[in-house]
């Protein structure tokens, strides 16, 4: 059984749609929950809206222990002030969910580049601010669990999102990173790229579609991405009860040796593209050694790295 008993837990957006339902969830297992939210319309604008104070309501009703806190994620100093009211009050923080989001979208030839800051503002920056600001608690403790919301926009694409599409994108070599630099300290980082029936969705896809992509169906994901037996380093796409794995590959390429001209890529770009033994990376070296080694071979060049 996957439980959270005597740990804290802080879920960013958690007001309403997906960050409310991971929270619930969270506490249903007895996660101490910080119900963080802005409170505003999914295009960020404000509605002064008190759902982070309901949620907490909902939590404290089923018996669990749960506070409200208004930081905008995208401000490091109302993160800062969220994260230090969150140690006084339980004392530890075991799991960052980064869920909080917005969506200003437009095609690129008509967007703003206030709005496409904007909109990385909240995804990327808040993201990395929430998980900067809880870092050093978690090196410390030796344990931490943190999950970052991207999307399939941001891993596949879609119209009108390049904005949204850059920040959800960006979660990926964020989690690439952390997961190396917080291994050693038993921090896990994944990355959950739902998909759902919220407001931030509701006017986007049919019923039927609505009906079956409860932001229920997601959840139980993510309490494995942060559980204590979670992997790291792992995309882990949802919707409607399906779960896959999201992957980058990297094909095994080719040397061109001798004259490396564009006619050159051109003629090779079938064995380029062949995905037969794809492979994932461990990290970028990995890339730069199979590279440099296999030129070295061809040189006759001793490369022991
Ligand atoms: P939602 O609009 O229902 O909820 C988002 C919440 O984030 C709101 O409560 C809002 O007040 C809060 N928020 C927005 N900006 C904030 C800020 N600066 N600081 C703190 N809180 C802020 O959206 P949702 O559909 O539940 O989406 C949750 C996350 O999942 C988002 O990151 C979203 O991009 C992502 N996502 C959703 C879907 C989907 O199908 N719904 C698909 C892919 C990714």
């Amino acid at each position: 059984m996957i439980r959270f008993d005597d740990q804290v837990a802080i879920v960013t957006g958690a007001g309403v749609g997906l960050g409310r339902c991971h929270a619930l969830g969270l506490a249903a297992r007895g996660a101490k929950v910080v119900i963080n939210d802005l409170g505003v319309s999914t295009q960020g604008t404000s509605t002064g809206s008190d759902a982070a104070q309901s949620v907490v309501a909902e939590i404290i009703a089923m018996g669990g222990q749960a506070m409200a806190h208004g930081a905008d994620v995208s401000d490091a100093d109302q993160v800062a002030d969220m994260v230090s009211k969150t140690m006084e009050r339980f004392g530890r923080i075991d799991i960052l969910v980064n869920n909080a989001g917005i969506l200003l979208d437009k095609t690129f030839a008509k967007m703003t580049m206030a709005d496409f800051r904007k909109v990385i503002d909240v995804h990327l920056i808040g993201s990395a601010n929430c998980a900067h600001a809880v870092w050093p608690i978690m090196r410390e403790q030796k344990y931490g669990r943190i999950v970052l919301t991207s999307s399939g926009s941001g891993l596949y694409g879609n119209f009108g999102q390049s904005n949204y599409g850059a920040a959800k994108a960006a979660m990926m070599g964020l989690m690439n990173v952390l997961h190396i630099e917080g291994a050693r300290d038993d921090i896990r980082v994944n990355t959950l790229a739902p998909t759902a029936a919220t407001r931030m969705t509701e006017e986007l896809l049919p019923p039927e579609a609505l009906e079956v992509l409860k932001p229920e169906t997601i959840t139980p994901g993510l309490l494995y991405l942060v559980s204590k037996d979670a992997p790291s380093k792992t995309i882990l796409s949802a919707g409607a009860g399906t779960f896959a794995q999201t992957r980058v590959y990297e094909t095994q390429g080719v040397l061109i040796d001798g004259d490396i001209t564009p006619e050159a890529i051109a003629a090779h770009w079938e064995q380029i593209t062949d995905p037969t033994n794809q492979e994932e990376m461990q990290d970028a070296f990995s890339q730069t050694r199979k590279y440099a080694k296999r030129a070295a071979e061809a040189r006759n060049i001793n490369l022991d790295w």
